[in-house]
């Protein structure tokens, strides 16, 4: 029989996310809230700031990654793991095989740029350059991972990853358990799916909202189909939130169905002013995927006045030329 996606009984539950917390102990740690007066007073709410850019590699998927690395058997661990990202996501499998011993292949294609290639390096990964694109790298990784055994582990949609990235969740809910909303950048979904998990099931009727670039959003045209559905990519400033989710997804879709409130888009200017926003007003620099965040403040009429908003601040990997370019134009 078929596993039909949207068969409820396939989601992780708040449990596993607290068996996440307690075996991720160590590998990725909890991250701060912090209060911004700035943006709480340009923008008429009580603005908190999810710290997740301090993991170490800069963004949250530490936490996933090192759920799903941390509950392999002790045979698989020893034969090793594999991906096929470039992003962050290849960055936190490398970081937490290269901290546990254990082999990580990485696979790439001849086009990911030095930058990229050197920092996975850093971290000790073995790199395994092959294809064009990275469809041609991701094709390569299964079959190899075939034949040496090894255990793909997936950026987003697997119950362990999501798991992981659910356990910020938890931590928002000892952090202000008053909050109102919590705004969460979303690709794949795996970030939004676990802390939605975490905090839905507790206190169902606290907001959980989605935002995603307006050029090429996945999930939201998922959504609107009914059923995951590819697009082409259109080149943006929030280059983490690239990527589809899967034609054979199997959970993040159904979760995103079932606990998100609503998925907004946002502008390539308000993405480059949310940066601006967050330098000027916190000196936080964060990469365009986080600030996504920011931007959806300025959409009002989602964000009840005076009502306890918390943005996930997701990553930091851009360089300062990126960086300065992209805020330029907004500094007065
Ligand atoms: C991966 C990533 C996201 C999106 O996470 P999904 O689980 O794919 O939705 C957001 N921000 C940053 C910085 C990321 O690296």
């Amino acid at each position: 029989m078929l596993n039909k996606p949207g068969a409820g009984d396939l989601f992780p539950g708040a449990g596993e996310i607290w068996k996440a917390r307690k075996r991720i102990t160590g590998l990725a740690g909890e991250t701060p809230l912090l209060y911004s007066a700035g943006l709480s007073k340009v923008y008429r709410a009580s603005v908190y700031l999810k710290l997740e850019y301090i993991q170490p590699t800069g963004s949250f998927k530490l936490r996933g990654a090192a759920s799903k690395i941390l509950s392999l058997k002790q045979e698989e661990q020893n034969q090793g793991v594999a991906t096929f990202s470039t992003g962050n996501h290849g960055l936190a499998v490398a970081y937490v095989a290269g901290k546990m011993g254990i082999p990580a292949a990485i696979f790439i294609s001849e086009r990911v740029p030095e930058v990229k290639v050197n920092n996975l390096r850093a971290l000790g990964a073995n790199l395994i350059i092959y294809g064009e694109n990275q469809d041609d790298a991701e094709e390569y990784c299964y079959k190899k991972a075939e034949e040496e055994d090894w255990v793909v582990v997936k950026p987003f949609d697997d119950p362990l990853v999501i798991a992981g990235q659910g356990i910020i969740g938890l931590e928002l809910l000892e952090q202000l358990p008053d909050l109102d909303t919590v705004v969460v950048p979303l690709s794949g979904g795996g970030l939004i799916s676990g802390i939605a998990i975490a905090i839905k099931t507790a206190f169902p009727h606290l907001q959980v909202i989605g935002v995603s670039m307006k050029g090429s959003p996945a999930m939201y045209h998922s959504l609107i189909a009914d059923r995951p559905v590819n697009l082409k990519e259109k080149s943006t400033l929030a280059d983490s939130l690239l990527g589809g989710i899967g034609l054979d997804n199997k959970y993040t879709f159904s979760i995103v169905q079932k606990y998100v409130d609503e998925v907004v888009l946002v502008s390539e200017e308000a993405i480059a002013e949310g940066m601006a926003d967050l330098f000027r007003s916190e000196r936080i620099v964060v990469e365009g995927a986080a600030a996504t965040t920011v931007a959806v403040l300025a959409e009002r009429k989602l964000i009840e006045p005076n009502s306890r908003v918390v943005l996930i601040l997701s990553g930091n990997n851009i360089d300062s030329l990126s960086f300065i370019k992209a805020i330029g134009g907004y500094l007065k």
